[in-house]
């Protein structure tokens, strides 16, 4: 894409601005740097599209960086996880890498400052350190041993590195200003002491360097340009200069920049957060198709293509804000209704048999595939003397206003003929089990030749042919449009209905769909089959844009 075509926003502004003025002589290099703690989720996503995309428009490079610094939290399938979802929402990275591999300069860096009297070796606990840093209306307090000499402090910070002192016995801090207006400034911890197995490293190190002390360094040894990061970094970013204006570089230095991060209502997007979901047992994993992990969404049928569309759509801004989680799904549904293939399916079945209809004779019913793609075509649908209909598209009392099956009423079965109820076989409570139908044969084509009308079109399925299978049908994981809010438990919000389970009947075609593949369940809505059991769907979303009447209230309440 040429710099005109592409779209733009602040981050682009200003990368433009720094091709012009020559800052990096036209290179544009940015990184995706995920900690492997957890999968990525949707807010990820926005992320990935930001920095893939701003090499792909710049001509430039874009590498997955695993910020792996937390051996405690970090493991090796979520590395492979997380490699797997960057590339399923369609980026390739210039280079798969990890902040681990660049512990021996880290340290030789951090030592440098040692020796220059920028760094030293502090003995007080964390509890202690964190008081002394005061507030934002009253000074920090120096450490006691914040004047130890170059000397002594190389002596203990290599004593560090090699196991002389317990974990939580030492710390490394840079020597700034405890006075400092920005709180970040007063003498950040460096590197701390853990003794836990590293994914990569193993038991080789166990001292690790901090976020800051590890982000911006990585960024300078890899040569990226810009280094793009959430509003809650802003006020790290004079820590991240302060670091690397120690340090003699080979080239510019990076700059960090902070955008909005994405928000989303009925959402949690915080890896900390979805793990306890996990362990704790509320849904059934990460790709739990309610999750909105990538892995989740996947599963659920989301297109990476409909995600990435909605990234475009909402752009990147400076403030934060939250999006309404039907903005996405319509993006969903968008993309699904010019995708996905037509088929008839019954959630809640109920069995309609058609008395005139003769014994044993299957009629063909040509279908379309999709009536937004021509090219999709037709298919064959048998239809038989017993079909299955939704238990809700028949009432024996029907409700005012209600068109759809009732006893005397006549309706179209969709590619099929007009059906009229005439009776109903009831089981012992009295509830419905059978209803017995005649069909008009003239009504072959969905036409009466008398151009007699009906007022409902219903979907059915023939009995002897269905396929059985198990349906999820999602709602919200949490009922509250923001969870969490206000410090709020994000428990308490746990919406109980989050997922209902029926067991389908579906026409033969769905007897042959891809693992994942979605289509539409037509009147129902789209439904993806299970990756690893394709007898099993997953409602990706419902047919109604439920977005288009957030918009039109929105213009109401706004007259
Ligand atoms: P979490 O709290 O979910 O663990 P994080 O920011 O700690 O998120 P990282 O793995 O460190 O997760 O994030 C990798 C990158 O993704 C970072 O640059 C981070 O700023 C970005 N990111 C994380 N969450 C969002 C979000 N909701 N919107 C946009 N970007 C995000
Ligand atoms: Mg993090």
């Amino acid at each position: 894409m040429s710099d005109d075509a592409a779209p733009t926003d602040f981050v682009r502004e200003k990368i433009r601005a720094d091709n012009a003025s020559g800052k990096y002589a036209n290179r544009v290099q940015t990184r995706f740097p995920p900690e492997p703690n957890g999968y990525l989720h949707i807010g990820h996503a926005k992320s990935i599209c930001l920095n893939f995309g701003i090499a792909k428009d710049f001509d430039g490079t874009c590498k997955l960086r695993f910020d792996d610094t937390n051996p405690e939290t970090e493991d090796q399938d979520y590395v492979d996880g997380i490699i797997e979802d960057v590339r399923w929402l369609g980026f390739e990275p210039d280079d798969i890498i990890y902040a681990s591999d660049y512990f021996e300069q880290l340290y030789d860096w951090a030592m440098q400052l040692v020796e220059r009297g920028l760094a030293y070796v502090d003995d007080q606990d964390a509890e202690t350190i964190s008081e002394q840093r005061g507030g934002f209306t009253t000074p920090g307090i120096n450490s006691p041993f914040r004047d130890r000499t170059p000397e002594e402090n190389s002596l203990l910070f290599a004593g560090m590195r090699n196991g002389d002192f317990a974990d939580g016995e030492k710390v490394l801090r840079a020597k700034i200003d405890m006075n400092h207006e920005n709180m970040q400034m007063r003498d950040p911890v460096m590197y701390r002491i853990r003794r836990e197995h590293h994914v990569r490293t193993g038991t080789d190190w166990i001292i690790f360097p901090t976020y800051d002390w590890a982000h911006g360094q990585s960024d300078a040894i890899e040569g990226v340009t810009h280094s793009i990061c959430t509003l809650e970094f802003d006020s790290h970013r004079p820590l991240y200069d302060w670091c690397l204006e120690q340090l003699e570089l080979p080239r510019e230095k990076p700059e960090q920049t902070e955008f909005a991060r994405l928000n989303l209502t009925h959402t949690i997007t915080s890896k900390r957060k979805l793990k306890t979901l996990v362990d704790d047992g509320i849904v059934d994993g990460w790709d739990d198709p309610r999750m909105p992990t990538i892995r989740g969404l996947r599963r659920r049928g989301y297109p990476a293509s409909a995600i990435r569309a909605f990234m475009d759509h909402i752009g990147v801004s400076k403030a934060n804000s939250t999006h309404d989680i039907e903005l996405l799904e319509s993006f969903i549904r968008t993309e699904l209704n010019t995708s996905a293939l037509r088929r008839m399916a019954v959630l809640r079945p109920i069995k309609v048999v058609i008395t005139n209809w003769p014994d044993g004779q299957v009629d063909m019913r040509e279908a379309v595939n999709n009536p937004e793609d021509s090219s999709a075509g037709t298919r064959q649908v048998p239809f038989s003397g017993e079909l299955w209909i939704e238990q809700d598209d028949f009432k024996l009392d029907p409700p005012p206003k209600y068109f759809r099956l009732t006893l005397g009423r006549e309706v179209r079965l969709r590619a099929g003929y007009f059906i009229t109820a005439n009776d109903v076989v009831t089981n012992e409570a009295g509830e419905v089990v059978e209803v017995h139908c005649t069909y008009d044969p003239e009504t072959a084509g969905g036409q009466a030749p008398d151009g007699r009308k009906v007022k409902a079109t219903i979907h059915w399925v023939s009995a002897d042919t269905a396929v059985d299978a198990t349906v999820h049908l999602y709602e919200r994981l949490f009922n509250d449009a923001h969870p969490g809010a206000g410090n709020s438990d994000i428990m308490s919000s746990l919406n109980p209905h989050s997922r209902e389970t029926v067991h389908a009947k579906l026409e033969p075609a769905l007897a042959d769909v891809d693992p994942g593949q979605v289509v539409q369940f037509e009147r129902l809505g789209y439904f993806a089959a299970d990756s690893s059991d394709p007898t099993v769907f997953h409602r990706t979303v419902g047919l109604k844009d439920e977005w288009a009447n957030i918009v039109k209230r929105q213009k109401q309440g706004s007259k």
